[in-house]
């Protein structure tokens, strides 16, 4: 059955299980909340990454936030299946050998999407090609491109060796694995040389290739130098990617490649969608908007209550919308015991004990300077007084910097200041160390309000407002992304900031953000608890209806896969026949 897989998706980070280190936030798990949701819908697809053994990394604070870190090391045999079929990529002239294991993702009625996870630790292979499946995002440009080649051109390589004969799609998400359209070009020219390669020949290729562009912030899009990508690549094809207007300024652009070589290519969010234009305004860029899978970001109390009243929403995540006929006491006591279980966590984690009673807002994402995660503390003295005067306030942040980035890693030492200096306030602030898919599922559920305060326009999309309105939990955030489309003042959350003006205007965002929570947030959560009930329930209804991968996928169907008529039907027919 999965060898007539139809789509392969490419991803350079892959959330497959909490306990296997695969990923570092939020590409990771859009790719694997997309295959999830590809299993439960019976879409044949297959999913290619790399195996990263060692992790991205495992993160250790000190009491003034500072951030170190240490291997994230998991065992592949403990969830994994080796797979016997070899195949090979050149880098730097040598022969590095590449085998996958096999990652089942087993769907609601049966279907299996199978995930390849290629590995080079293999004894045929010199000591430093061993480590290149080792650490997601870790060592240096060099290494970085070696794992790209890894990635897509053994990608492909493997996939042949596996007899995947069929697949009529290459979806690349994010620009990582964008050499898999010169593994693809090579097999359409059959062997000949790649740079005999005809306009018609491209075009075949095009005719195979999605993209999914995932960050307006530049450093997000991968470049190596011509020096760098000819001495791993060799002359030969260094020249003919020169050819294929790839690398502006001399340097190989990633997502440049990707474009090239891509039918369809799309944003996150449909604002994203603009600016990518705007990046890239030879290309037509599309918009699908980001979702997240239901069912794993669902906790237990609402998983529950979800079955108890619209027992549908597993497998059709539009019944969403009928959660205005559950009581808002039911949702209310949903939250209580979810609120629970991550004020247990926080305490076993942190020793701070959290009042059940305070208002708690939640931040949680990568510590990159453009997410602003101090947004909240610009004036601690407005803080101060609103907290004073309209009610306690407790925040719980979590977050990796990554390891070459002090910007981010300051950030978070800021965090911690801010902390001493709200002490006796009324404000509590607490840093979980190590956020990943446990603290994500956690914070999302568990809070009483999701933040997010990044810079315009840098937040592509956002995934974790979406996770909390799966829970009941609104958002207070900065019109950007997907909020730009999920918000309903007052009905989903609330907005920071003008929406009308597209660029930032610090003043106004600053003087909203307060003026909210002292006049409309904090009061109603304190004095109108039925309000913000109801607020909470429309969340649902409004949000996790829509912003699912379920509806995700479905219109990557139907606009990028479109012409490469995957036939849901079929797959179903195909499972329930016990092929
Ligand atoms: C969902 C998730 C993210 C992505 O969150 P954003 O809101 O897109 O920043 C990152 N890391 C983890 C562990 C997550 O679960």
């Amino acid at each position: 059955m999965s060898e007539n897989a139809k789509v392969a998706y490419f991803s350079m980070e892959m959330a497959l299980d909490p306990s296997m280190h695969t990923y570092s936030g939020g590409l990771g798990v859009l790719a694997g909340d997309t295959l999830r949701s590809a299993a439960d819908l019976g879409v044949p697809m297959v999913g290619v990454t790399l195996i990263h053994q060692k992790g991205y990394f495992c993160q250790h604070l000190d009491e003034n936030g500072n951030q170190t870190e240490t291997d994230d090391s998991w065992k592949p045999e403990d969830f994994l299946r080796p797979e016997t079929a070899p195949a090979a990529v050149t880098i730097e002239g040598r022969t590095v050998h590449v085998r996958a294991w096999r990652y089942d993702i087993r769907g609601i009625s049966g279907h299996v999407v199978p995930v390849y996870l290629l590995n080079t630790d293999l004894p045929e292979n010199s000591p430093w090609d061993r480590t290149l499946t080792d650490h997601l995002y870790g060592g240096d440009e060099h290494y970085r491109i070696c794992q790209e080649v890894v990635l897509g051109i053994g990608g492909v390589h493997i996939l042949n060796a596996l007899g995947h004969s069929e697949l009529q799609g290459f979806h690349m998400n994010e620009g990582h694995s964008s050499f898999l359209a010169l593994a693809l070009l090579e097999m359409q020219l059959k062997g000949a040389d790649l740079s005999a390669a005809t306009e018609q020949d491209i075009e075949a290729v095009r005719a195979r290739c999605i993209f999914t562009t995932h960050t307006p912030v530049p450093a997000g899009h991968d470049q190596f130098s011509r020096e760098l990508f000819t001495h791993v690549l060799g002359e030969h094809l260094g020249s003919t990617l020169d050819a294929t207007h790839c690398c502006p300024q001399g340097a190989l652009n990633m997502t440049f490649l990707a474009l090239r070589f891509s039918r369809y290519v799309n944003g996150v969010a449909m604002r994203h969608g603009e600016i990518s234009h705007d990046m890239f305004p030879a290309y037509p860029i599309h918009a699908i908007t980001n979702g997240v899978h239901a069912l794993t970001w669902t906790s237990p109390p609402f998983r529950e209550l979800y079955d108890r009243h619209i027992p549908e929403w597993r497998y059709d995540n539009q019944y969403f919308r009928y959660v205005f006929g559950i009581p808002l006491e039911e949702i209310l006591q949903a939250h209580v015991r979810a609120r629970k279980t991550l004020f247990e966590e926080i305490k076993a984690a942190t020793g701070e004990q959290l009042d059940e009673k305070v208002m708690t807002l939640g931040f949680a994402r990568r510590a990159a300077t453009y997410k602003r995660t101090n947004f909240l503390f610009s004036n601690p003295e407005r803080l101060k007084t609103i907290a004073g005067s309209v009610g306690p306030l407790q925040i719980v942040f979590g977050g990796k910097a990554h390891p070459r980035d002090e910007g981010g890693k300051d950030l978070i030492r800021r965090i911690f200041e801010a902390r001493q200096a709200l002490q006796g306030h009324r404000i509590r602030i607490v840093y979980v160390a190590n956020y990943d898919w446990r603290w994500g599922q956690l914070l999302t559920s568990g809070t009483d309000l999701w933040l997010n305060t990044p810079h315009r326009p840098y937040e592509a999309s956002g995934t974790s407002g979406m996770k909390a309105a799966l829970n009941g939990v609104p958002s207070f955030s900065i019109p950007d992304g997907w909020w730009l489309e999920g918000h309903l003042e007052g009905a989903t959350g609330w907005d920071i900031g003008r929406s009308e003006s597209s660029s930032e205007d610090h003043a106004s965002e600053e003087a909203s953000l307060y003026d909210k929570l002292e006049f409309i947030i904090l009061p109603m959560f304190y004095k109108r608890p039925e309000e913000y009930a109801q607020v909470m329930r429309s969340t649902i209804a409004v949000n996790a209806s829509f912003f699912n991968t379920q509806r995700m996928l479905s219109q990557y169907l139907r606009n990028a896969y479109e012409s490469i008529k995957v036939d849901i039907s079929a797959a179903d027919a195909e499972e329930k026949a016990g092929k």
